[in-house]
């Protein structure tokens, strides 16, 4: 069976400057696969190009076997992959609704729509009540199960999420972590680019080690979870 994402030997360069120098990973459907590594080892880069928004200089992209390469980003969203990007970018002007309807701009079935819409409602309750207020009066945590929300209702096959708990306070990290393993229990696969190791490897199947661009580990969750180096770089163990 083939994977639903394959990237293998991936190279991406901002000018003369190698970011992700050959990385090579999988993501299984139904699984939650995690990047890992301090800031500045690629990963984020790493999700760009995936979302088309950077064209890399070597290696390939799969999505369900098909090569991106040659592939707009606007047309990888339509064939679901869907990016919730570092920092949020949500419209603050906008109504919370209105967000979240952004993330429908390729649908048009009207029920479907309404009831993811209600199905992003159900997972942040906090986005149904104030649903027609700014979304810049929510705090950070909120506009970032925005943002979730909002990458959900293009009904993606994978999600992509840059740094969801980015800024956040234990509580509301932890609500966006149960978020994450409620999607994965109802089947959606993710792409989980974390600074927080341990909160990624605690929920995700598989994950790989980023250092200055490249794949230095990769294992299972649970394995990296209680590895003596991983515990001592990433999860603040002497
Ligand atoms: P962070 O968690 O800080 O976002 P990251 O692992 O996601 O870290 P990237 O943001 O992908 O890392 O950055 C990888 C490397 O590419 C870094 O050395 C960074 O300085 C460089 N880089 C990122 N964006 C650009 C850019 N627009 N122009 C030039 N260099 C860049």
């Amino acid at each position: 069976m083939t994977a639903l994402l394959e990237v293998e030997d991936l190279r991406i360069a901002y000018g003369k400057i190698e970011a992700v120098k050959g990385i090579s990973f999988k993501v299984e459907a139904g699984e939650v696969v995690t990047l890992i590594g301090t800031n500045g080892a690629g990963k984020t880069t790493t999700l760009r190009t995936i979302s088309g928004l950077l064209k890399p200089v070597g290696g390939q992209i799969k999505f369900n076997g098909r090569s991106l390469r040659k592939v707009p980003a606007h047309q990888i969203v339509s064939l679901g992959l869907a990016h919730s990007p570092e920092g949020r970018h949500i419209f603050p002007r906008m109504t919370i609704e209105d967000n979240l309807l952004l993330g429908a701009f390729l649908r048009n079935d009207r029920e479907g729509i309404a009831k993811d819409v209600q199905r992003a409602y159900d997972l942040f309750p906090i986005l149904g009540e104030r649903r027609r207020q700014a979304a810049g009066t929510l705090s950070g945590g909120e506009q970032q199960m925005l943002a979730m929300g909002r990458a959900l209702m293009s009904q993606p096959k994978l999600l992509m999420l840059d740094e969801p708990s980015m800024g956040l306070s234990p509580i509301m990290m932890q609500k966006i972590m149960a978020t994450i393993a409620e999607l994965k229990a109802q089947g959606t696969t993710i792409l989980l680019v974390e600074q927080n190791a341990q909160a990624a490897l605690s929920l995700a199947d598989h994950g790989h080690v980023m250092e200055i661009g490249k794949v230095v580990l990769s294992g299972s969750g649970q394995d990296l979870l209680h590895d003596e180096s991983v515990r001592k770089a990433y999860l603040g163990e002497d």
